[in-house]
């Protein structure tokens, strides 16, 4: 343990090392970061869309996967989309964003939550985030809104700029469920619709409701490294037959039912999910309270395991929340980063694959020039956070310590 005082060099040594011999032990065959499982129906149902010829974007499976989001999740509708950043552009639209606006979003995120937003001609406006969820801090946005921006006519203006500030995309980051009240209620008093960036929580719930049903929009993914995949996909979650009817139509190039004649009546997507991936999401969901119970269970192992490490400790969902655990993460107590690099080399040279939390999207070249407010807790948040195995399948194999 690195609680005696010492020089600094050392003191970062020891720390590095007793992080990666807990992690050895419980892995001593090393870990994948996030690997899919397929131990149900889905060779079955794949095999099916073969068999029958429905491959491509009609066919049942397709509508029973839907059906079968809004059964887990409660949403009135769900439209299952190509993949999640397809799900989040279409949000986004039907939120009203157009060419030349600007869109609150986290710093701490895939880079898809901002690519999204360029997908409208729009340009992402980076927002800090709070240690407690690692989402956006509600508190903060608010007051820095209202004193960079300013109600004209029917819309909000940031006054900077110019541009109009059109809506605000909060993230549920590594599947622990943001604050959503104190969101919803900022953006209700700033008059902005809000968005949820569901990729990462399906599974979770914010007191006792899922994710991705709190505002009019939300987003889910099923990418091979989500908790439950489709190979690539998405799905809106709509919770207003309007906006689950537009986002329908332009998912499927906006093609106005006909007999035999093809009208097409808005520049719409090719967006809708192929029968072959819901098919295999179908046999996925069928698994996802499981999935769910056994990433808590890991969970579970971690928290055990650095326990009485004074220099670290694991994240742990907020008191308001059931987090999913899509991905754990080791959060150091200092911004140490040469400790944080050697972990992540050391591990990754075992075989245990750790990752550090994504670049801050402000500081990639694409998005470097954009508005930002002052974002410490992304800063600090990249420099202590390390993402560990979170596999379901892992919580079989952990040798636990005695
Ligand atoms: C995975 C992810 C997406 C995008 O989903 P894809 O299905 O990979 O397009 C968007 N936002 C966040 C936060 C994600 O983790």
């Amino acid at each position: 343990m690195s609680s005696l005082p010492g020089p600094t060099r050392d003191h970062r040594h020891s720390l590095a090392d007793d992080v990666v011999s807990a992690l050895t032990a419980m892995f001593p065959d090393g870990a994948g970061l996030h690997e899919p499982e397929f131990g149900g129906n889905e060779w079955a149902y794949v095999k099916e869309c073969i068999d029958t010829g429905w491959v491509s974007t009609a066919g049942e499976f397709v509508d029973q996967f839907e059906q079968t989001l809004c059964d887990l999740t409660g949403s009135p509708y769900a439209i299952a989309t190509v993949n999640g950043t397809a799900a989040l552009h279409i949000c986004l639209i039907l939120a009203g964003v157009r060419t030349g606006d600007e869109v609150i979003v986290p710093g701490l995120s895939f880079v898809a939550t901002a690519n999204a937003v360029s997908y409208c001609g729009a340009i992402p406006h980076f927002a800090d985030i709070e240690l407690e969820t690692l989402g956006l801090d509600a508190g903060r946005l608010g007051r820095y809104l209202e004193e960079v921006s300013e109600w004209r006519q029917d819309h909000r203006v940031n006054k900077a700029t110019g541009r109009p500030i059109r809506a605000v995309v909060c993230m549920h980051t590594f599947g622990h469920p943001t604050d959503l009240d104190s969101l919803m209620a900022v953006c209700a008093a700033l008059d902005l619709p809000l968005i949820e960036d569901a990729a990462e929580s399906l599974g979770s719930l914010y007191r006792g409701r899922h994710t991705g049903t709190f505002t009019p929009f939300g987003a889910l993914s099923f990418n091979g490294n989500k908790i439950a995949t489709t190979g690539g996909g998405g799905a809106v979650l709509a919770q207003d037959p309007d906006v689950a009817a537009a986002a329908k139509h332009l998912t499927t190039t906006a093609k106005v039912p006909h007999a035999f004649e093809f009208i097409h009546d808005q520049v719409g997507y090719n967006y809708r999910m192929p029968n072959l991936n819901a098919g295999l999401g179908c046999a996925q969901l069928e698994r996802l309270s499981d999935f769910v119970s056994r990433k808590r269970r890991l969970a579970d192992h971690y928290a055990r395991t650095f326990e009485n490490f004074s220099e670290v400790s694991v994240f742990t969902e907020p008191a308001f929340a059931q987090s999913n655990y899509w991905l754990n993460n080791l959060m150091l107590a200092h911004d140490e980063t040469a400790a944080r690099n050697t972990i992540l080399k050391t591990l990754n040279e075992n075989g245990i694959m750790a990752r550090a939390a994504w670049t801050p999207i402000n500081r990639l070249p694409m998005y470097a020039n954009c508005p930002a407010m002052p974002l410490p807790v992304v800063d600090d948040v990249y420099a202590r956070a390390l993402a560990l195995p979170s596999s379901p399948a892992l919580v079989e194999g952990i040798v636990v310590r005695s």
